[in-house]
């Protein structure tokens, strides 16, 4: 279906009842779209026809260039803790929600443009992405998604055949959003701080409604329970894949639940929780091991905006709600410990009491870490490798261990532990059981991810006007943990040079 039969598809929610929350402005038009890229089953997902949005009308839209009937752009306002400083008024400085749609399963989803020019939020940007980052997006949404990860997502990337300036000037690029909404903690911050105690409540039922119905009207903390739950789940999945996000400022951070800002974020090869990527970020204040603690700093200003809300006295409330917040913790450690359980293979409940030998599945993954830290181990090799140990296959990220004394003696206790689960304690393994393990495993940990050289050079080809390498990636990615035959590529590392000095800039 083309943008024109899609008119009654729209259904924008946002501007009808939050309106005032934004600023009716339309994409700026750009000077010669072209695509980069457009993702089909989304479209479809969506109600629209992929090939109708590589025609001319199509891709106006989503340039910009055009406004689909039925859409009503908005630039939305809200504020943010940027690097743990609160920016009172930030908005959408180069983004514009284009409207909402109930696609094919009945979901609400907001399109947005990422890129598409000046609005009233823009200070002193230009407006523009560029199309480095737009590809990165892409690419890592897509990635995340199919990882299972809650994320927005990306319908289409195009180039505009515009300049941006930066350090340099570099080709303009524009990104099409899908995402379950674009509020975030900041939205309400901006209330909390600057709007009334009715506009608070009115952008708080709507956040429930639209994405908690479950939730009671009326009681903010049975809905900070909620988004505190999602967000612990969701970082628990960054930590699982090695994702470091990069900028969790309080604008980037949903309150569906939804990664969202693939802007100067980089994923872990050799394992080093201390590590973080951003230039911009000086003191680490994003690295990989503080994730957890900084969405409990951005969940902590969330529950500052909605104590106001809660009725009775003021003190119970706040005491509440920091209880809610430290809940985090709990839910977080739950839930990674589950993910690493199923990326050990240990599925189902251990039968046997933990012992020397045999210690409890936490021990066995935090152990198992410190090693993959202490010898600089792929992430995501390593997972893999384990997996081919039970199928007597080549491990390549394995056989670089050093100390293998250490190695055997966690890997003897592993092996107990497999077999703990499945034969009572009996130590009785049968090697068709342990195939079946080596294939759930495979089913959790991606053989390939987004390696931060990979995205490097798709992008460096696609400056270049080469698009090849940026598509055979998206490719590799959509499926990522089905090891194919000639992808061999795609899974090494990148040598540890490129890692080691290897620096992301955020998207603007
Ligand atoms: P981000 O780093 O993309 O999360 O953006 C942080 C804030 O800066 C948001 O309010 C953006 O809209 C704004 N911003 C980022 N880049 C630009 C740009 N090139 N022009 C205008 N505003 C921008
Ligand atoms: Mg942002």
């Amino acid at each position: 279906m083309g943008w024109h039969a899609f008119e009654e598809h729209w259904d924008n929610t946002f501007v009808r009842e939050l309106g005032w929350l934004g600023v009716r402005i339309d994409p700026a038009p750009v000077a010669t779209p072209s695509l980069l890229a457009v993702d089909d089953e989304l479209a479809r997902e969506l109600g629209l026809d992929p090939d109708q949005l590589r025609t001319p009308e199509g891709l106006a839209v989503l340039a910009g260039n055009a406004v689909a009937p039925g859409s009503e752009p908005i630039a939305q306002g809200y504020a943010g803790h940027q690097f743990g400083q609160l920016s009172p008024l930030l908005g959408d400085g180069r983004a514009h929600l284009l409207g909402e749609v109930v696609d094919t399963h009945g979901r609400r989803r907001d399109i947005a443009l990422k890129g598409s020019g000046r609005t009233p939020f823009s200070r002193g940007g230009d407006g523009r992405a560029v199309v480095g980052p737009v590809i990165r997006e892409y690419l890592v949404s897509a990635f995340m998604h199919a990882a299972g990860v809650p994320t927005t997502r990306s319908l289409a990337a195009v180039a505009t055949g515009e300049q941006v300036l930066r350090e340099r000037p570099l080709p303009g690029g524009v990104l099409t959003r899908v995402a379950a909404s674009h509020l975030r903690v900041g939205t309400l911050v901006l209330l909390a701080t600057q709007g009334s105690r009715e506009q608070l409540a009115e952008a708080t039922e709507y956040t429930r409604a639209r994405h908690y119905p479950d939730v009671p009207a009326d009681d903010p903390m049975a809905l900070l329970v909620a988004i505190v739950g999602r967000q612990a789940r969701l970082v628990a999945r960054w930590m699982s894949l090695g994702f470091i996000h990069g900028v969790m400022n309080s604008d980037n951070m949903t309150l569906s639940g939804e990664t969202i800002d693939y802007g100067p974020c980089a994923f872990l090869d050799q394992y080093d929780p201390q590590r973080w990527f951003s230039s911009i970020d000086h003191a680490g204040r994003y690295r990989y091991s503080a994730q957890p603690a900084m969405a409990m700093w951005d969940l902590a200003r969330l529950a500052e905006c909605l104590v106001p809300l809660v009725e009775g006295p003021p003190d119970a409330a706040v005491e509440q709600a920091q209880e809610v917040v430290e809940s985090f913790r709990t839910t977080y450690d739950a839930q990674r410990l589950d993910l690493f359980r199923a990326k050990l293979g240990l599925r189902t409940v251990r039968t046997v009491p933990p012992h020397e030998d045999n210690p409890a599945d936490a021990t066995l993954v935090e152990d198992l870490l410190d090693i993959a830290a202490a010898e600089a181990l792929d992430l995501t090799g390593l997972f893999r490798d384990l997996a081919r140990t039970l199928r007597e296959e080549p491990t390549p990220t394995l056989d670089g261990i050093t100390d293998r004394e250490r190695w055997e003696a966690w890997f003897g206790r592993w092996l107990i532990a497999l077999d703990a689960v499945r034969t009572d304690g009996g130590g009785v393994t049968h090697h068709g059981d342990r195939k079946d393990v080596a294939d759930a495993m495979d089913e959790t940990n991606p053989v390939y991810i987004p390696r931060n050289h990979l995205v490097e050079e798709a992008i460096a080809a696609a400056h270049a006007g080469n698009l090849e390498p940026f598509h055979a990636l998206d490719a590799v990615l959509r499926a990522p943990f089905v090891e194919r035959p000639s992808l061999e590529r795609y899974a090494e590392p990148a040598d540890p040079g490129f890692t080691q000095g290897y620096v992301t800039f955020c998207g603007t």
